[in-house]
């Protein structure tokens, strides 16, 4: 076998690649949820699982039209970073605000990769003049970057939340840095 000889080739591998990663995804988004406290984080998550289902199916449309069977090929990228996110998710947080903006980070570490991985694939489907497989490309690129762009709004609103203990610190003491705690201990044994 001589190996990839073509960019139609190279196209397919990168279709095999992003086929693992987002059927890897339909599995580690509703771990992420599950973890994720703040309404809108979790509902941003679940919203994006069901893009995700959808763009596995588009993914299958895409072998199709260049006339491949689907099939995956282990992305050793996307298994490292859910592989991070778990464990990042899994670690103990005084408040549950706290684990929120971890699992905030490691959404959009997904989503970035995935988005870079989407951009040169819908290149090379291009170049290739693939235009079919380019738009069904470029229609989840679209989903990935408003799942990016989504989280980051959601950050807003939880990595304050997440500071409040900080804030607390700061000042040295007094009421509120005694609520806060309060508050913090009755989450964080609440989870455990
Ligand atoms: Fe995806
Ligand atoms: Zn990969
Ligand atoms: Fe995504």
């Amino acid at each position: 076998m001589p190996g990839i000889e073509s960019l139609t080739e190279v196209l397919v591998t990168e279709l095999r690649d992003l086929y693992d990663a987002e059927k890897r995804l339909t599995k580690a988004i509703p771990r992420m949820a599950k973890k994720s406290t703040n309404g809108a984080l979790r509902k941003a998550l679940t919203d994006h699982l069901k893009e995700t289902n959808r763009q596995v199916r588009r993914l299958e449309q895409a072998f199709r039209q260049l006339g491949e069977r689907p099939r995956g090929k282990a992305c050793a990228g996307m298994r490292g970073i859910i592989e991070e996110g778990d464990e990042h998710a899994g670690e103990q947080y005084q408040t549950e605000a706290l684990r929120d903006a971890v699992i905030i980070g490691s959404a959009m570490r997904v989503e970035h990769y995935e988005m870079a991985a989407y951009m040169g694939a819908i290149e090379h489907a291009r170049i290739l003049g693939q235009s079919t497989v380019k738009d069904l490309l470029e229609a989840t690129l679209a989903e990935e970057e408003a799942a990016d762009k989504k989280l980051q709004a959601i950050g807003q609103t939880v990595n304050p939340a997440a500071a409040t203990g900080d804030a607390d610190q700061e000042d040295g003491g007094g009421r509120s840095r005694k609520s806060a705690q309060a508050r913090g201990r009755k989450r964080f044994a609440k989870k455990r």
